[in-house]
């Protein structure tokens, strides 16, 4: 599903965390989103979930589109998203195999798929992430790297058409980031999503994105493939970021 968003800014107070924003993203796009913290990634991607409110004015009319279509006033749950963040709380109480159960079994708007159809599904969902063998642990008993895969599985047994993910490996070590982002490269691969990816990590972006969209300070300072962002820098910003471990 194509995403496509206009006008987008977002005051808290009197700071502008997000300044006229707009932007395309064709289907199936891996975009990396990077900028130094507090250039207001977290606060775009929240918009384009519907987590957060555009500001809207006479003056300035926001638009979030899905395939064409306006999301603006349909609530998250029927946005079709998949979320991952940096602190992706499992549910404690609950094994892997129900932590990705939950999200079928709530499905809002949609008829509860019958018990064998929810188990079949999970056992997919696991095969994905290659967690079929640890589907009876707790969140407590799993590395952090696994339990990432768990909230990655989670998020797309809803079948999300787009996907969001802040930070999602940022609390893990090197090794396991590496192994995470080769991965999910691969699932993008395999599955018809369109993903909006917020990293701290410029090696990351320039080794899985489509597409790399530097902040600085609300505003997109580059938009381009990874070769022409680290390659071409067209701002001196972008020229002192990249390259610089922020
Ligand atoms: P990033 O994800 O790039 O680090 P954020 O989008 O989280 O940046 O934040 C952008 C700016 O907006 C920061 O200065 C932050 O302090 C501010 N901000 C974010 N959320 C809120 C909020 N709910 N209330 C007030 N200020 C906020
Ligand atoms: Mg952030």
């Amino acid at each position: 599903m194509s995403i496509e968003i206009r006008n987008l800014n977002k005051t808290f107070g009197t700071f502008p965390a997000v300044r006229d924003v707009s932007l395309k993203i064709e289907t199936g796009q891996l975009v990396a989103l990077l900028g130094p913290s507090g250039s207001g990634k977290s606060t775009l991607l929240r918009m384009i979930a519907g987590l957060e409110k555009p500001d809207n004015s006479d003056l300035i009319q926001p638009e979030v589109l899905f395939e064409g279509v306006p999301v603006g006033h349909k609530p998250v749950r029927k946005r079709g998203v998949g979320f991952v963040f940096q602190h992706y709380s499992l549910f404690r109480h609950m094994t892997v195999f129900e932590n990705v159960a939950f999200g079928l079994r709530v499905r809002p708007g949609k008829v509860r798929p019958a018990r064998g159809e929810i188990d079949k599904k999970v056992r997919t969902l696991l095969e994905l992430i290659q967690l079929q063998s640890l589907a009876g642990r707790y969140p407590h008993q799993l590395s952090g790297g696994q339990r990432q895969r768990v909230a990655l599985a989670r998020a797309l047994a809803v079948e999300p058409q787009v996907l969001l993910l802040d930070e999602p490996f940022g609390a893990l070590d090197a090794q396991v980031r590496v192994d995470l982002r080769t991965w999910l490269r691969k699932l993008h691969n395999e599955i018809n999503v369109t993903s909006v990816f917020v990293t701290h990590d410029q090696e990351e972006a320039l080794e899985i994105a489509d597409r790399v969209i530097i902040m600085n300070k609300g505003r997109i300072e580059q938009d381009g493939t990874p070769y022409d962002v680290f390659h071409a820098p067209e701002t001196p910003f972008v020229m002192g970021f990249i390259g610089n471990v922020n």
